[in-house]
């Protein structure tokens, strides 16, 4: 007999919150509820079943709250169902992909019910329309096997292992950015479950403001089921390298960063860089950057745009790569297995106009505030990053119809990512994390050269309200009244209480 059984047999007695009244109902009494929607099938597990911890493993353990129930749905119908009843119970509940969200309580809920959508997670490719269709719950590792016999891809995580829905919904940054856009403007559809439990499809043609809105409006809308992906060629070689420079080689690294930054990035959109710093406890910082190229990559003759990060044009270089004239799978697979789970984490993030003299001050003031007290922290971290959104890219957003986010010119997204091993630390590193941006923000600002545009999928728990509003008035506006028209017993505010939520929301 299933666990919720019993309990459902007296929740009559418990039974009392109604949608209009401001409260919730019981989180066992909703996990009852939903279990007795699917009887005999397995679908709803409580904390303890075997199969509990491994639906409630984060990539980082900082995002880690423990829901009452998991809810694993196989299908559209599945979620359809138990959205419609914890609208109409007023259930709270958190929705969960590939569950690489920093923030604890994004992905995750403490006591509601979790609905991780990891079961649904098949991508097909129709060569007629060109488009890919991908489950919701899917990860990218999958996405790009399955479509990489048809000599294909899609705009997709640099890490593999990132699930589609947050990323997509985020904006995403892929390999691709420079020449195709954002991954969500690559969205040409979505099936949508709304908080009434109406499934649509949104397109270009039909519910377009909704797709639109979903570019960058993360999981206020409703739980995406299905995207249609438009395809890239994938025919050739795909590069991912990792080059170090030392310390002593920051001032060309700048220089150089700079320079592809301001323009180096538009004149060829095949390449993309991440610049990073990193500091490993009380080791030297480093440089980094990470660089990948959608063709074939010979390090004594790169392509003429990567040039100064081969030819020791940036001094002493060290070879580090991850996945050299391969796939875009094996690419993003290398980046996955460096990039390896279960330390504690956060990030943060804003943007700034890149100019050389602001990120030399950025620098000194992250290596003044990085003090000693903070790196003898046991698995301590710090890296200081930065990419530019340059003009191809945003010209490639507008055409391909526009997102949520807002921006129009190019800029530099930032972010710190900090690592570190114990739970004890996470207060002292995360008000680091705090005082560090708000130092970078009052930095650019006072150069004149702070943009408003802060990434979602960056953005960390104390930016909360921040993210959305960053994005500009109009996109405000224009998701205020998606919101209106799609959401408007606002299901997915009031019931759903992690997340970045559109203002008013
Ligand atoms: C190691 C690492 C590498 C990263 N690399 C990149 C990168 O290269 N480029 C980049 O842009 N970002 C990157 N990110 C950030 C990443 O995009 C976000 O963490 C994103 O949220 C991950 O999506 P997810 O589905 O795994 O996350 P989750 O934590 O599962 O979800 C994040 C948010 O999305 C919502 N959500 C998830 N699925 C759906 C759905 N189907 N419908 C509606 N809402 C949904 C959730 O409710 C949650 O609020 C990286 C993060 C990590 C940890």
């Amino acid at each position: 007999m299933s666990p919720y059984k019993s309990i459902l047999l007296c929740s009559g007695l418990v039974l009392t919150a109604q949608a209009s009244v401001l409260q919730f109902t019981n989180p066992t009494t909703c996990c009852s509820l939903l279990d007795s929607k699917f009887p005999g099938e397995s679908k709803v597990f409580s904390s303890t079943a075997l199969e509990y911890e491994a639906l409630t493993f984060y990539w980082t353990p900082t995002a880690q709250v423990l829901p009452r129930c998991v809810f694993t749905p196989y299908n559209t119908n599945d979620v359809k169902k138990a959205v419609k009843l914890f609208a109409r119970r007023n259930c709270q509940f958190a929705v969960r992909g590939g569950g690489h969200s920093y923030n604890p309580g994004w992905a995750g809920i403490k006591k509601g019910v979790l609905i991780s959508l990891g079961n649904m997670n098949h991508t097909t490719y129709n060569a007629g329309t060109g488009l890919a269709t991908v489950d919701g719950g899917s990860r990218w590792t999958d996405v790009y096997g399955d479509l990489l016999p048809y000599n294909i891809t899609v705009l997709g995580g640099r890490n593999s292992d990132l699930g589609v829905g947050g990323y997509l919904t985020g904006g995403g940054i892929s390999f691709y950015a420079n020449k195709e856009g954002w991954a969500a403007d690559n969205i040409e559809g979505v099936e949508i479950v709304l908080g009434n439990g109406t499934v649509i499809n949104a397109s270009k043609t039909q519910h377009s403001d909704l797709l639109r809105s979903v570019k960058g409006g993360s999981n206020n809308f409703g739980i995406i089921t299905k995207f249609r992906l438009a395809t890239v060629n994938a025919t050739g070689l795909f590069n991912g390298w990792y080059m170090r420079y030392p310390f002593a080689s920051t001032d060309s690294y700048l220089a150089a960063a700079e320079s592809y930054c301001n323009g180096g990035v538009d004149t060829d959109t095949r390449s993309h860089i991440i610049f990073s710093a990193s500091i490993v406890g009380m080791g030297n910082m480093t440089n980094v950057a990470l660089m990948a190229y959608d063709g074939a990559l010979d390090p004594s003759n790169p392509p003429s745009v990567l040039g100064p990060f081969f030819d020791g044009t940036v001094a002493n270089p060290t070879f580090q790569w991850f996945a050299p004239n391969g796939t875009i799978k094996s690419a993003t697979d290398g980046l996955r297995d460096a990039q390896g789970s279960g330390n504690r984490y956060t990030m943060t993030t804003l943007s700034i106009r890149v100019e050389l003299s602001l990120l030399k001050k950025l620098r000194k003031a992250w290596l003044e505030m990085t003090t000693t007290d903070l790196r003898v922290i046991p698995g301590f971290l710090v890296q200081f990053a930065f990419q530019p959104v340059g003009a191809t890219w945003i010209a490639a957003s507008a055409a391909k119809g526009g997102n949520s986010m807002g921006i129009t010119e190019p800029l530099a997204v930032m972010w710190i990512q900090l690592r570190w091993d114990n739970q004890s630390d996470d207060a002292q590193l995360l008000q680091y994390s705090r005082r560090l941006i708000r130092r970078f923000e009052k930095i650019a600002s006072r150069a004149g050269k702070l943009a408003s545009f802060r990434y979602l999928n960056y953005g960390d728990r104390f930016h909360k309200d921040d993210i959305i509003p960053s994005y500009g008035s109009e996109s405000v506006t224009r998701l205020q009244s998606a919101k209106e028209l799609y959401d408007p017993d606002n299901v997915f505010g009031r019931l759903v209480p992690g997340g970045f939520k559109i203002p008013g929301y």
